[in-house]
């Protein structure tokens, strides 16, 4: 199995430090950049598996920096680490296309967890499946799992890897209702999660904007009130 590249952006060195020396002794290898700038140019140069990114950073700001790896058309997973415990700041970070935040101080074990689970959902995504399973086919919706896109009328949709694995899902199982809490479990990858359960929230509004005719109207992702969502053909 070929080492998984991790790139570190984070401007306080101690933090480093132990980010570095834990990663290393799991096996991944790690790239470090101290200010936004660095950290942007790394990400688009070395194409990382993953990115854990502060928010407050000299240079460029993690939000700026999340933002313009997405606009780049990047869906390497960006975990960000956060000081702030403002509700705002984590909604903004997922919003700009953030799979998943962390706050200080966080333990090394919770963090751990995190990295693997985002670095092996885009692995599963990526592992070859049988090419006639690889396509649903929903008219003027079609989902490649294979070639990992999504496309409308004919459109790449230009979906994240997680709006993407969201969809999949979701439609790969008609009509079936998830609460957030199986979406966190099963699409996240975090196992018996028991915590913030509105990135599935927030994820399923950028999914939704990207999908829809008419986002305030889905046809095709379906509130369940008090219960969770599901897909329906359009
Ligand atoms: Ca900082």
């Amino acid at each position: 199995m070929d080492q998984k590249k991790v790139l570190i952006v984070e401007d306080e060195k101690n933090i480093v430090d132990i980010l570095r020396f834990n990663l290393q002794k799991e096996g991944y290898e790690t790239l470090e950049a101290y200010d936004g700038t660095v950290g942007l140019k790394l990400a688009l140069e070395e194409n990382p598996d993953l990115i854990l990114l502060d928010l407050m950073l000299p240079g460029m700001n993690g939000f700026e920096v999340c933002k313009t790896i997405r606009d780049k058309g990047r869906s390497t997973p960006v975990l960000i680490i956060t000081a702030r415990e403002a509700e705002k700041d984590k909604i903004l970070g997922l919003d700009l296309g953030a799979d998943d935040y962390i706050t200080k101080p966080f333990s090394i074990r919770e963090l751990m967890a995190r990295v693997k689970a985002n670095i092996r959902r885009v692995t599963m995504v990526q592992s070859a499946e049988p090419p006639a399973e690889n396509r649903l086919d929903f008219g003027r919706l079609v989902i490649d799992k294979g070639a990992g896109f999504a496309a409308k009328d004919g459109e790449n949709l230009e979906l994240t890897q997680r709006e993407f694995e969201l969809l999949t899902y979701l439609a790969s199982n008609v009509g079936k209702v998830f609460s957030r809490q199986e979406l966190m479990e099963r699409v996240w990858n975090y196992e018996g999660y028991v915590g913030d359960v509105r990135g599935v929230d927030v994820a399923i509004r950028r999914l939704r904007e990207k999908l829809e005719d008419n986002p305030a109207q889905p046809k095709y992702i379906i509130t369940r009130r008090g219960a969770g969502y599901y897909f329906q053909k359009d």
